[in-house]
């Protein structure tokens, strides 16, 4: 019998350490130190000696680290993939193409697009201001905090984390109390790979660490996370005017038309709704199937759901769940689903987490679903997908946007122009059509969500500018010793009236509007 604990327990046994146990086989692997709180403020201040230096340096330069830890993670793939799995008791296929390779993917990116991206872009000037040079800098905004969730806990912190260090910002990171041998993971590498001393901090520690380093005045905030921790950052954020990026919770719809790929469909419903044990920001959590398809639908991904292989080996498909709480939430919401008349007709109701429980939870398709249960309103992070009927196009787009949520939605048919047209009716940041959750690996894509999913977007050419201040700027030769638009006005109020006239509406008289405009510089120069 191995030693048995589980993240809460574990959690629980020290005030100083973290300890971080394998959901799958309940083991303790290894303490982890967690930053004392008395030293946020000298965090705070090394980043801010560091960010001197660091964004200081050209951005090749910076590019150079970002090269040395691709190649060091790709030296030490099994390793990594190893701890991911061990600290969240996914399946190592999961770990390795959806938590590291992401990283690999971003980091190909900044080599390749950050300078673009982040150097001096110049834009036109108006007429008006003839002879002038207009151009947007890039400034880093110092130090930037990112806290991280437990779910992808590599790429859900690196990947924020070297966006900000991109644009010459140090980075405190406080990965999730949960995955504590992934944020000491984190750690190492940045250390290996030989990024300065403090450009990146990482402090272990639970939410009091993370709400201390909120009040710490950071210069930028990214979270990810929940709703209820997001608001609270939020708050917090406001009182110091300090700017966020949240990436909060999702309730995601999955549409299928009839006329729909319908084994593709199933497949990625399947995949959508319980990779990562359903543990997913982004994951299919309600599923709108047309009626006349509806029956074959429920028994075809029945058939194929019972067969899925769930454990802890190479060659399982559906991991532990990780975090306790979350098990509890899940058995809460299919408990209010039962009562008000939702089937399974896959797997069983979980129990109420307990020390000596299981992680895993089969996964469960729920049928006779309506919009009054909670399995349909809150986010539901496990293996659990509802399905529900519509009758018609409209109907279905409303049922999708009717939800708190907006971060990810998939649209299934064989008419492609359809599926634009109702792509583009859903209130989401994120869509896929005939696929799930697939725009996130795209790293040239923007990231984020609407309404409750979030504020602000990461990944793309305007999730790297995020994390920098944009500054406009105009510049002037200095030669003249006048504007027309400055002292004095006397004179010139007529004359300005028909330039505009003339500049701005329909007949530009161009040779009458540079007449009038000369006669405005007589004026200016007196
Ligand atoms: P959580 O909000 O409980 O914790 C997230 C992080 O915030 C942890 O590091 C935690 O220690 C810290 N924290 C908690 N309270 C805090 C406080 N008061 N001040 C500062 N920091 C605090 O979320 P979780 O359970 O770790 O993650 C699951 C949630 O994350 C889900 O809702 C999921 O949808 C969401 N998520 C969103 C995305 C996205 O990109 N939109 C991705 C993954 C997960």
């Amino acid at each position: 019998m191995p030693e048995v604990k589980s993240k809460l327990s574990a959690k629980a046994a020290s005030a100083q350490k973290l300890q971080a146990v394998n959901p799958a086989t309940g083991r303790i692997i290894k303490e982890i130190d967690e930053f004392p709180i008395k030293q946020v403020s000298a965090a705070y201040q090394n980043a801010r000696a560091a960010e001197k230096e660091w964004s200081s340096l050209r951005m090749k330069e910076r590019l150079a680290y970002f090269r040395e830890l691709r190649y060091l993670m790709s030296r030490k793939l099994e390793q990594i993939v190893q701890i991911i799995s061990s600290d969240t008791g996914k399946t190592k296929t999961e770990a390795l193409t959806a938590d590291v390779m992401p990283v690999l993917d971003a980091l190909v990116y900044f080599e390749q697009n950050a300078e673009r991206i982040l150097s001096r872009q110049s834009t036109s000037t108006p007429l008006l201001f003839l002879g002038k040079k207009s151009y947007i800098e890039y400034m880093s905004r110092g130090a930037v905090l990112v806290i991280s969730p437990w779910n992808f806990p590599l790429q859900l912190a690196m990947i924020p984390m070297l966006s900000a260090l991109a644009g010459g910002n140090a980075v405190i990171l406080k990965p999730s109390e949960v995955t504590p041998l992934v944020g000491l993971l984190i750690e190492v590498l940045f250390k290996e790979a030989g990024f300065p001393e403090h450009t990146v901090q990482v402090a272990h520690g639970g939410k009091e660490l993370g709400a201390a380093l909120t009040k710490g005045k950071p210069d930028f905030i990214f979270f990810t996370g929940s709703v209820k921790t997001g608001k609270i950052i939020q708050a917090q954020a406001a009182r110091d005017l300090i700017p966020t990026i949240l990436e909060l919770g999702g309730k995601d719809p999955m549409i299928v038309f009839k006329d729909a790929n319908i084994e593709r469909a199933v497949n990625g419903a399947i995949w959508g709704a319980f990779t990562n044990s359903g543990q997913v920001c982004m994951s299919t959590e309600r599923l709108y199937v047309e009626r006349p398809i509806y029956n074959a639908f429920v028994a075809k991904m029945r058939e194929k759901v019972i067969q899925l292989k769930q454990g802890y080996g190479d060659n399982d498909d559906i991991g532990s769940m990780t975090s306790p709480l979350q098990l509890d939430i899940v058995k809460e919401q299919l408990e209010d689903a039962v009562c008000k008349g939702a089937k399974l007709i896959t797997g069983e109701l979980p129990d109420y987490w307990d020390s000596s429980n299981e992680m895993f939870i089969k996964p469960i398709i729920l049928v006779d679903v309506n919009e009054d249960m909670d399995i349909i309103k809150e986010e539901t992070f496990g293996p659990v997908i509802p399905i529900i009927p519509f009758d018609s196009e409209e109907e279905a787009i409303n049922m999708a946007n009717n939800s708190l949520y907006g971060l990810n939605a998939s649209v299934w048919t064989n008419d492609l122009e359809k599926a634009e047209k109702v792509v583009s009716k859903l209130v989401t940041g994120n869509a896929a059509i005939n696929d799930v959750m697939v725009s996130v690996v795209n790293h040239g894509l923007p990231f984020g969500g609407v309404k409750q999913s979030g504020i602000g977007r990461y990944h793309g050419e305007g999730g790297l500018r995020a994390f920098c201040h944009e500054k406009a700027v105009m510049a002037d030769t200095g030669k003249k010793n006048y504007e027309i638009q400055w002292y004095p006005y006397k004179g010139k109020h007529q004359l300005f009236l028909k330039l505009f006239q003339n500049i701005f509406g329909p007949d530009k008289k161009w040779g009458e509007s540079a007449k009038l405009y000369l006669d405005i510089v007589k004026y200016s120069k007196k």
